[in-house]
């Protein structure tokens, strides 16, 4: 029969550490400690497939299962000579949980297993210490009682507290032997009311109540929380590790202790952690009491210390990782209970990589494997103090859209916004964003909607401007007009007012009333600095490039290392104050004539814009793609208009004043350019915009936008390359679905770029004209697409949300429902739906390149910065990711883990 039970202890194992499939990290752990020579208390690891045959069998463990427990237990107790049960020299176990992956605090333990009536009475005897005996005892029944037995703790700890009271004592070390077995004697009691049985006294029933209450704990909801933040499979279940007992709280020779071989924050090569003397485990974690750190061991059991330095640094060399461990010392003997790879933050986790590089224990491309490319994230934001947080209440959670800690007051409009960040910082908070809001967000120092996804427009100009973002705070209410918000927290109404603080962490998508403090993260560290090299040797010619759109965000783009810009998109420009009413004169102009009066007024602005991102990527290559939003989100609201249209008749001066300021109308024309003003945006109105008329749409009935573009394009080009800067312009043409679309705005490129250069004497200026994928036919028709494109870019927002019919605005009405559930595996819009949106973007790489084989192939959705994403491009052959300017050194990670990983598609060839 196949082996479930593996056991360790005394030098030898069953299993080793290879094997964290079947015994999880910490039973494979412990039997490679074993191995390796290390004091372990022996003991055996039940599998993690029992675990999952334990559910499949309607919470059972079958008969055979159950005998190699048995068999192995036997083992044990020959090993130690004890015998679980035995009265006078009792065998007292732990049963511990542990999965393949280390889930910190999530699962359940039980320890002193084995105690009952009579064998406390006997620890009492052999070990002369009827107060530890009875200590022992009434931490098991607890500890069972609550984990077993499904018994509310607060009601032990009611029991407890009483007889302190009683006993008029203070600490818990305070209490008598005699108190500690009155304890017991109510404990047993609560057992029996609770569960209208005795407490089991049979240390054999005990033992299997234990292990299927640690598999039980593997569905908590804190252990299924965690494992969905942590992407932890479900179906791997934990092992049960059952070892003998070793005590720290047999007196002052006794000691317990949790600690890690390097600081788990910083990094930096330290011991560190934390001991009490006479305690056991759960001691040290409950904040009962508080620990020593761990230093002051030296002092008190120098032997101890010395012997767990140098475990823990040949454990440290072993695994060639940072370890976690836990141990105890037992009347001055040290045994080592647990150790595995520590967790960590993102600026240990670099460091840690990088030192172990340089002291030669992992190799360069191991080092860039180990840390998590998301990780990085809290290297490059703001981070909020953990401990200042704790004093402030949280009102709410959203889905977080962009990474780090901001604080400001909240202002509920983009113009208070700006008036109010004159003053200090603001937090813009809004139902959702529009592009209107875009100049209060750029004051602002954090955005928080209501609203939205994580691919909404707040999310998505949130994270280019490395701006902390969080979106979808559903339990928010916003009251625009009064100026505020309204929550429910803590069981209370409360209602917050602009200008008042608040916090918002963008990583964890918390909102905090109140101010918190911060720490600026240095992303230029050393450390940082020195990974990302050897990152960027690994990834070879695979690219990241940036989403940027005005030279500040181009310029932090290349501090993080891009190499380009993958997506400019040229509608944000204007939407700044000097450029909307021009942007407004050329939509409400009935006639080509007016239009291009409006569109020449741009054309310098926008040249100037152009010619700032080519000055700050100085050679790299620039995508800028022609105008593609629907042309009504220029324009005022219909709403707003309608309000004020009916206000206007007894309107006074300053209500007037107010509206020519909104509506950029002098006063004395408002009568008549109102109602004008709403006609257009009613003919403009769509009942879908996002399928509506828009992208080349747009260029394709209004040529002159395009034209105009094109020339701001190449003369800004020009401009630049007469200085001797190289310019590499790539025009996009967004949206397109069919080859004769392209075409028709090619032509319009082309001639328009013709015309420049030859007129400025810069024929030989190298230029790309290529097309956005992102809808599905341009996906299946890729192979008429390239004979007229130089380039694709995927634009996966709009493929997501075309390939699937799914609305990138709305998802999130029902995404919670949909991830729970797992009809999606995660949220399509933040990682590529490899099966079906990935299957389009293949298709079309394919086809393209079957016309043109050295087709340059990029991606600019907002996947572009999504490591498991990026991997997917690099396999499917693309040349580049292109991401928000902050997420560039997280692709860059990503990709060289790709390529570290091999497996490039066929399809692959060099542009
Ligand atoms: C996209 O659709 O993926 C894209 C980059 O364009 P936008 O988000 O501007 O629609
Ligand atoms: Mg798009």
């Amino acid at each position: 029969m196949k082996n479930y039970v593996y056991s360790f202890g005394g030098g030898k194992a069953d299993g080793d550490g290879t094997m964290k499939d079947v015994l999880g990290g910490k039973g494979s752990g412990l039997a490679e400690m074993s191995r390796a020579g290390v004091p372990v208390p022996p003991g055996f690891t039940i599998s993690t497939e029992v675990c999952n045959i334990y559910f499949q069998n309607g919470n059972h463990v079958p008969p055979e299962i159950n005998q190699q427990v048995k068999d192995a237990l036997t083992k044990l107790e020959g090993q130690i000579g004890k015998k679980l049960g035995d009265a006078s020299n009792p065998l007292l176990v732990s049963v511990r949980s542990g999965a393949k992956v280390s889930m910190p605090g999530m699962m359940n333990t039980i320890l002193n297993l084995g105690l009952n009536n009579k064998t406390v009475e006997g620890l009492a005897e052999r070990t002369g210490n009827p107060r530890f005996a009875y200590d022992s005892y009434r931490r098991f029944i607890q500890m069972f009682g609550e984990v077993a037995l499904d018994i509310n703790m607060e009601k032990f700890d009611h029991i407890f507290d009483a007889r302190k009271a009683k006993a008029k004592v203070k600490l818990d070390t305070d209490l008598s032997a005699a108190d500690l077995k009155a304890i017991i004697g109510d404990y047993l009691t609560l057992v029996e009311k609770e569960t209208k049985k005795a407490f089991p006294q049979d240390p054999q029933e005990q033992l299997a109540m234990a292990r299927d209450a640690v598999f039980r704990s593997w569905w908590t909801p804190k252990a299924a929380y965690y494992r969905k933040m942590e992407k932890i499979p479900d179906e791997i279940g934990t092992a049960a590790s059952v070892q003998a007992m070793v005590f720290g709280n047999l007196g002052d020779t006794s000691a317990t202790g949790v600690g890690f071989t390097r600081d788990p924050g910083t990094g930096e090569k330290v011991f560190y952690g934390e001991f009490l003397i006479n305690a056991q485990g759960e001691d040290v974690v409950s904040g009962i009491r508080t620990p020593q750190p761990i230093h002051e061991l030296e002092q008190v059991m120098p032997a101890a210390y010395a012997q767990l330095r140098t475990i823990t640094d040949s454990l440290e060399h072993h695994y060639r990782d940072m370890q976690d461990f836990e141990f105890t010392i037992e009347d001055t003997k040290l045994y080592m209970l647990q150790t595995r790879n520590g967790k960590r933050t993102g600026a240990a986790a670099v460091r840690v990589a990088v030192d172990m590089v340089h002291e030669k224990l992992i190799s360069k491309q191991e080092a860039v494997l180990r840390v998590q490319p998301q990780q990085l994230d809290q290297l490059l934001h703001p981070l909020f103090d953990a401990a200042s947080l704790k004093k402030l209440t949280l009102i709410a959670n959203g889905i977080a859209a962009s990474p780090g800690a901001a604080v400001g007051r909240a202002a509920f409009t983009a113009e208070d916004a700006i008036e109010l960040s004159a003053h200090g910082p603001v937090i813009l908070v809004r139902k959702e964003t529009t592009p209107d809001d875009i100049h209060g967000m750029d004051v602002a120092k954090g955005i928080l909607t209501a609203v939205g996804g994580k691919s909404s427009h707040a999310a998505v100009v949130a994270r280019g401007m490395g701006r902390p973002c969080i979106v979808g705070a559903g339990a928010i209410e916003i009251q625009e007009r009064e100026r505020q918000l309204t929550v429910q927290a803590g069981g209370k109404q409360l209602v917050v007012k602009q200008g008042e603080w608040i916090s918002i962490d963008g990583t964890s998508a918390n909102v905090f009333l109140g101010k918190a403090d911060t720490t600026e993260p240095d992303p230029n560290s050393s450390y940082f600095g020195e990974l990302m090299k050897w990152a960027d040797e690994f990834r070879g010619g695979f690219g990241v490039r940036a989403n940027a759109d005005i030279p500040r965000d181009a310029k932090a783009a290349r501090r993080f290392g891009a190499e380009g810009i993958g997506l400019c998109r040229t509608e944000h420009m204007f939407f700044a104050e000097d450029r909307i009413p021009h942007m407004q004169a050329m939509i409400l102009a009935r006639d080509e004539k007016t239009r291009r009066k409006a569109l020449l007024k741009l054309l310098p602005m926008q040249r100037r814009d152009f010619a700032g991102l080519f000055t700050a990527m100085d050679g790299y290559p620039v995508v800028i793609r022609t105008l593609d939003p629907p042309l009504h989100e220029f324009l005022p609201k219909r709403e707003d208009l309608m309000v004020d249209l009916a206000r206007l008749p007894h309107a006074g001066t300053p209500m007037k004043k107010e509206m020519s300021a909104k509506y950029n109308i002098p006063v004395g024309q408002l009568k008549k350019a109102l109602p004008e003003l709403l006609k257009r945006v009613e003919e403009l109105h769509e009942f879908n915009p996002m399928l509506g008329h828009r992208g080349c749409r747009l260029g394709i009935t209004y040529p002159e936008i395009t034209e105009m573009q094109s020339r701001a394009i190449f003369e800004a080009a020009v401009q630049v390359a007469n200085k001797g800067i190289k310019v590499i312009p790539e025009v996009m043409i967004p949206l397109v679905g069919s080859a004769k679309e392209l075409e028709d705005q090619k032509a319009i490129v082309e001639r328009v770029a013709k015309e420049v250069l030859e007129k400025a004497g810069k024929k030989s200026l190298r230029y790309m004209i290529g097309t956005m994928i992102e809808i599905p036919r341009a996906a299946l028709t890729a192979d008429e697409i390239a004979q007229h494109a130089e380039f694709f870019s995927f634009g996966t927002n709009d493929l997501t949300q075309t390939a699937m019919g799914l609305s990138r605005d709305d998802y999130t009405k029902f995404s919670k429902e949909y991830e729970t559930l797992k009809i999606f595996k995660a949220d399509p819009f933040a990682s590529i739906d490899q099966e079906g949106v990935g299957k389009l973007i293949k298709i079309a790489i394919q086809l393209g390149r079957s016309v043109k084989p050295n087709l340059e192939i990029g991606i600019c959705g907002e996947h572009g910065g999504d490591p498991s994403s990026v991997e997917f491009c690099y396999r499917a052959g693309m040349n580049y990711v292109s991401c928000s300017p902050y997420r560039v050194p997280i692709a860059r990670l990503a990709a060289a883990q790709a390529a570290i990983s091999g497996d490039r598609s066929e399809s692959m060839r060099t542009a």
